[in-house]
C-alpha cells in the first residue's frame, strides 16, 4: 500500500450534492473513468476544460501518492444527434456530410483531440477504450439486463426500462413527472416510459447502417450510455471511485449509466461524480463557417500558445461557469508570462516536476509552509485558483530563498502543468495575425455592410469589407448569406473545408 500525504481530499460530489471527503474503495488507490469525447467532429476550448479538470484530478491524486488508474473512452459510434436517443448517430451524419468514411472521420477527429490534449500537457490516461473494440461486452451487457427484466425489446432495439429503477433520476433529482419527451423529436413507438432509453439500436429493415454488429436482437448498433457502463467495468473492475464529465451528461448519459449498472449489478455502483461546468464561448466566437466553435488551434492562430489557455482555466473553479472572452486570455497569458519571468530570473536553472514527499522533504526546516498551503488549495475540491495564487505571491517575494522558490515551482508545475519549468516566457506569444476582434464588433460591422448594400450604396459596403479584411477578417458572400472567419497568419487557409 502506497503512502498517501498530504490534507484530505474534499470533492464536490453531484451525487448527493455535497462536500465530501476522499475514501478510495481500496486504500492508496484510485481508480477513475473520464467520459470521452464523441468523435464526429472538432472538440472546441469548451470540451477540453473536461480534459484539463480530469487531468488535474489525477495531478492531485498522484501528488499526494495515490496509484491512479484512469481510463477515458473515445465513442467512436452510438452517439445520436439527442442525447434521449433518438436522430441519427453523430458518425453516420458526419461521413454523409464530409464523404469520408465513419472509420476516417473517428481517425481524423480523435487524431485532433490528441494532439489537443498533448499541446494541453494533459497526461495519457491509463487506457483509451474505444467503443467499438467493445460491442462484444456491450452485447453481454445488455444480455444480463434483459435475463434481470430490466429490458424489453421493441421494433427500435432493446430498451432499458427506467420504472424498474426505483431511484431512477437520483444524480440529477429529476423530476420524473414532469418529464416529457423532447417536443423536437418523435418518440418511439411502444416505450413504455419517456426516459426509457436504447441499450441495442436495431438497424433499419429498409436501411443500411454505415456501422452495424450482429446481436440477440438482430443486427444494430450499441446504445451510447451502454458504451460506458460496458468499457469501464471491462478495466476498473465491477465498482470503481471516480466518474467525472460535464454538467451536460447528468440529466441523461450519466443518470443512465448509472441506472444500468446498479440494476446489473443489483448494488450500488460509483460513489463518486465530479462535473465541470461550461465555457460560455457565445461572445468569442470567431467563425459563423465553424458553427461558432473555437478550436485551440484558433488560439494559436490569434497568437496564444495553448497553455496560455490552461493557464486560464485553471484561473478559474472547474465548476463555476466562465465566459471566454479574448480580454480574459490575454489577461491570463500576461500573468503567466510575469510568473515565468520572475521565476527565470531568480531560479535559471529548474529540475523536474516533484511530488509532495520530495517537495516537503526537501523544504524541511524552513518558516514557511509552501507545499502544505499549495497542498490545502487543491485539496479543497480542486482550488487551482488558489493554488496560482499562492505560488505567485511567493514569487513576489524578494526574502523567499531561491531553493525555496525552486522547490515550490516545481512542485506547483507536478499539480497545475502550466510551463514553470521549461517553457520560455516569449514562447508564450506564437506568431499570430494582425488582430482580435469580439464576434459582436464583426457582426456589427457586417450589419453596417448589409445595409449599405440595401441602400444600394456598394462602395461603402465595399469599404466596410476591405477595412474588415485589413484587421485580418476574412469576408465571404454565399448562397447561405454571408460568412466570415479570422485569417491564419501564415497557415493557410482554415479548416472550414473540413466542417
Ligand atoms: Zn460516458
Amino acid at each position: 500500500m502506497r503512502l498517501v500525504v498530504g490534507a484530505p481530499l474534499r470533492l464536490f460530489n453531484t451525487l448527493g450534492r455535497e462536500l465530501q471527503e476522499f475514501a478510495p474503495l481500496e486504500p492508496g488507490r484510485a481508480r477513475v473513468y473520464t467520459c470521452g469525447p464523441t468523435v464526429y467532429a472538432y472538440q472546441h476550448i469548451g470540451n477540453l476544460r473536461a480534459y484539463v479538470f480530469a487531468d488535474t484530478l489525477r495531478r492531485v491524486l498522484e501528488w499526494k501518492g495515490y496509484e491512479v488508474v484512469q481510463v477515458i473512452n473515445i465513442t467512436d459510434v452510438g452517439h445520436l444527434t439527442s442525447d434521449m436517443d433518438e436522430g441519427e448517430d453523430k458518425l453516420e451524419l458526419a461521413s454523409q456530410r464530409e464523404e469520408r468514411s465513419v472509420w476516417e472521420i473517428a481517425a481524423h477527429y480523435t487524431d485532433v483531440f490528441l494532439e489537443d490534449l498533448e499541446k494541453l500537457r494533459m497526461r495519457p490516461p491509463t487506457l483509451w477504450a474505444k467503443a467499438t473494440d467493445h460491442v462484444e461486452e456491450m452485447i453481454a451487457f445488455a444480455r444480463v439486463l434483459e435475463e434481470k427484466g430490466y429490458a424489453y425489446e421493441l421494433e427500435a432495439g432493446l430498451y432499458f426500462d427506467t420504472a424498474k429503477v426505483p431511484d431512477y433520476g437520483k444524480l440529477a433529482l429529476l423530476d420524473l413527472e414532469g418529464l416529457q419527451e423532447g417536443a423536437r423529436v418523435a418518440p418511439t413507438a411502444g416505450k413504455r416510459n419517456p426516459t426509457d432509453f436504447a441499450l441495442w439500436r436495431a438497424s433499419p429493415r429498409d436501411a443500411v447502417r454505415l456501422m452495424e454488429w450482429d446481436s440477440p436482437w438482430g443486427k444494430g448498433a450499441p446504445g451510447w450510455h451502454l458504451e460506458c457502463s460496458a468499457m469501464s467495468m471491462r478495466y476498473l473492475g465491477e465498482r470503481f471511485d471516480v466518474h467525472t464529465g460535464g454538467v451536460d451528461h447528468i440529466p441523461i448519459h450519466h443518470t443512465n449509466e448509472l441506472a444500468q449498472s446498479e440494476a446489473y449489478l443489483g448494488r450500488p455502483w460509483v460513489p463518486v461524480w465530479l462535473h465541470n461546468e461550461f465555457i460560455n464561448l457565445r461572445r468569442a466566437k470567431i467563425s459563423k463557417s465553424k458553427g461558432g466553435t473555437l478550436l485551440l488551434s484558433d488560439l494559436e492562430q490569434q497568437g496564444f500558445h495553448p497553455l496560455a489557455y490552461r493557464f486560464l482555466l485553471l484561473g478559474s473553479h472547474y465548476r463555476s461557469q466562465t465566459e471566454f472572452t479574448w480580454q480574459g486570455l490575454e489577461g491570463a497569458r500576461v500573468a503567466q508570462r510575469r510568473l515565468l519571468e520572475r521565476l527565470r530570473e531568480r531560479v535559471p536553472t529548474r529540475g523536474d516536476p516533484l511530488t509532495y514527499e520530495e517537495a516537503a522533504t526537501r523544504l524541511e526546516g524552513s518558516a514557511l509552509a509552501y507545499p502544505e498551503q499549495l497542498d490545502e488549495a487543491v485539496s479543497a475540491d480542486f482550488n487551482t485558483a488558489q493554488a496560482l495564487a499562492v505560488l505567485t505571491q511567493l514569487s513576489r517575494d524578494s526574502e523567499l530563498p531561491v531553493d525555496d522558490l525552486d522547490v515550490l515551482a516545481s512542485a506547483s508545475e507536478a499539480l497545475l502543468a502550466v510551463g514553470l519549468l521549461d517553457l520560455a516566457p516569449e514562447k508564450l506569444d506564437l506568431p499570430a495575425g494582425e488582430l482580435l476582434l469580439e464576434a459582436d464588433e464583426v457582426d456589427r460591422l457586417l450589419g453596417e455592410r448589409e445595409e449599405a448594400r440595401r441602400r444600394g450604396d456598394f462602395a461603402a459596403a465595399d469599404q466596410i469589407r476591405d477595412r474588415l479584411d485589413e484587421l485580418g477578417v476574412e469576408v465571404r458572400d454565399t448562397s447561405e448569406g454571408t460568412v466570415w472567419s479570422v485569417r491564419a497568419a501564415d497557415a493557410g487557409p482554415a479548416r472550414e473545408d473540413h466542417l
